[in-house]
C-alpha cells in the first residue's frame, strides 16, 4: 500500500474510531475497555489484550464541557474534563468497561466521579510512588496478576502465561515498528508531518494492535516514496528549522496546523500522545506478569510515573542532539501539575544547554487558539535569528 493511502487510511480510523470500536466488537463478540490515557496510557494494555478485549485510549477530546463541569473542579485539565464530558454524553456507550492509572490526581479524582456516574465495571492499576528496586517490581507483579484476575472475570476468557506472552510479543513487537518510524522521521522530516505523526500514535490506542503494526509496516516499506514538499526553504534557501516537542501532546488541531504553517520541520518527540507511548520494551525471561511489571517500571523518565526532573531533562537534551533539533516546543495541558512542576528545571537545563525552548500551556477545549501559533512564531523566530548569528 502506498504512502497515501496508508496515512488516509489511519486518518479515517482517527476521525472516527467509534465506527471501527463498534465493528470490531460485532465481529469478535469481545468487549471494549476504555483506558484513560495521557502520559502515555500507563495501563497494561497486554492484559486487557490477553483476556481477548480490545483496549481503546481515551486521550480526552476537542469538545466544549459542560456536562463535566458539575462534576469536576473548573481546574481539572482538559484531558480529565473533556473524557468525563465524553462518557456523561454517552459517546462511549461502545466501551463496556474502563480502566484508569493512578498517575496524576486528576486521573485519581476522575476515577471516583467516574464510578459514580456508571454502572460499568472500572479498574484501577495503582502504581508505586517509587519506581526503582525490588520492592517496586514484586509489588507491580502482584498488582499485575490481580488485574489480570478480574480482567479475566470480565472477558470470561481465562489468561495463561502463554496468551499473555503472546500478547507482550504483539505490543512489543509494535513499539519496536514505531521506535524505527520515528528514527525515520528524524532522517526524514518531510516523511510525515506533526499531525499525522500524532494520528499515527492515537490510532494504535483504537486499533487492535496487530492491524496497527500492519499500517506502520506499510509506512515503513513506503520509505524510499517521495513525501510531498513541506513548508518553506529557510532563509537564504536552508532547510526549516528543525524542532522537538516534549510534553503531554501536540493537541489541539491548532498546533500541529501552526506547525505545518510556519513550516517548520518536527524532528522527535517525548510526548505522552507520542514517543513515550512506545518507549519501552517488556522484557523476556521471567513469568509475564514479573517482565510486564518490570517494562513498565522501565518507561524512561517523565513527569508522572517516573518523575525526575533533572534526569528526564538530561534525556530531553540527549534526544534533542540526536536528531538535530535546534529548539524545543514544551506543550503542557493547562492546570497539568505533574508538567508544571517539571517545567522550571526542563527549561533551566534546555537554556544552560543553549537550545532555545517556548512553553506552550494549551488546553483541547481551547476556543482562541490564535495566541498558540503566536508563541510558536517567536520560537521559530529565535531559531531563525540563532542560524542567522551562526548560533
Ligand atoms: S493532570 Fe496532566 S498528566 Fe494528568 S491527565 Fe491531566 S494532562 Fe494528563
Amino acid at each position: 500500500m502506498s504512502r497515501v493511502d496508508t496515512l488516509r487510511e489511519i486518518e479515517d480510523v482517527v476521525r472516527n474510531p467509534l465506527k471501527l470500536i463498534a465493528h470490531w466488537k460485532e465481529r469478535s463478540g469481545g468487549k471494549v475497555v476504555g483506558c484513560l490515557a495521557c502520559m502515555p496510557p500507563f495501563v497494561p494494555e497486554e492484559l486487557v489484550h490477553a483476556a481477548g478485549m480490545l483496549p481503546v485510549g481515551l486521550w480526552g477530546a476537542e469538545i466544549p464541557v459542560r456536562l463535566a463541569d458539575a462534576k469536576l473542579q473548573s481546574f481539572a485539565c482538559s484531558v480529565a474534563r473533556t473524557s468525563l464530558e465524553m462518557g456523561l454524553k454517552e459517546a462511549i456507550s461502545v466501551c463496556d468497561g474502563f480502566m484508569f492509572p493512578s498517575t496524576c490526581d486528576a486521573f485519581q479524582n476522575l476515577s471516583e466521579v467516574w464510578k459514580a456516574t456508571t454502572e460499568k465495571p472500572c479498574f484501577k492499576v495503582t502504581y508505586p510512588k517509587r519506581t526503582n528496586g525490588e520492592a517496586a517490581r514484586g509489588y507491580l507483579q502482584k498488582e499485575f496478576e490481580l488485574l489480570q484476575a478480574e480482567l479475566a472475570r470480565f472477558s470470561g476468557a481465562p489468561v495463561g502465561e502463554r496468551e499473555l506472552r503472546k500478547s507482550i510479543e504483539i505490543y512489543n513487537e509494535n513499539r519496536r515498528l514505531m521506535r524505527e518510524l520515528d528514527r525515520l522521521r528524524a532522517g526524514r522530516p518531510d516523511f510525515l508531518s506533526t499531525r499525522q505523526m500524532t494520528d499515527v500514535v492515537m490510532a494504535s490506542s483504537f486499533l487492535p494492535r496487530e492491524e496497527h503494526s500492519r499500517l506502520v509496516r506499510s509506512l515503513l516499506e513506503a520509505a524510499s516514496e517521495p513525501a510531498r514538499p513541506r513548508g518553506e526553504p529557510g532563509e537564504g534557501g536552508k532547510e526549516p528549522v528543525r524542532i522537538f516537542l516534549t510534553g503531554v501532546m501536540a493537541r489541539p488541531i491548532a498546533i500541529p496546523t501552526a506547525l505545518e504553517e510556519l513550516g517548520v520541520w518536527v524532528v522527535g518527540d517525548d510526548l505522552g500522545l507520542g514517543s513515550l507511548y512506545y518507549s519501552t520494551e517488556i522484557p523476556g525471561g521471567a513469568a509475564s506478569h514479573v517482565d510486564l511489571a518490570e517494562g513498565y517500571l522501565r518507561y524512561p523518565p517523565c513527569s508522572t510515573l517516573h518523575p525526575s526532573p533533572p534526569a528526564r531533562a538530561r534525556t530531553l537534551i540527549s534526544r534533542v542532539r540526536e536528531t538535530k533539533a535546534e529548539g524545543v516546543l514544551i506543550l503542557v495541558t493547562k492546570f497539568c501539575e505533574p508538567e508544571l512542576f517539571d517545567h522550571p528545571q526542563l527549561r533551566e537545563d534546555l537554556k544552560e544547554a543553549g537550545i532555545p525552548s517556548v512553553l506552550l500551556e494549551t488546553e483541547l477545549s481551547m476556543t482562541a487558539p490564535g495566541a498558540l501559533r503566536t508563541r510558536v512564531e517567536a520560537l521559530v523566530e529565535t531559531l531563525k535569528e540563532n542560524r542567522h548569528h551562526g548560533r
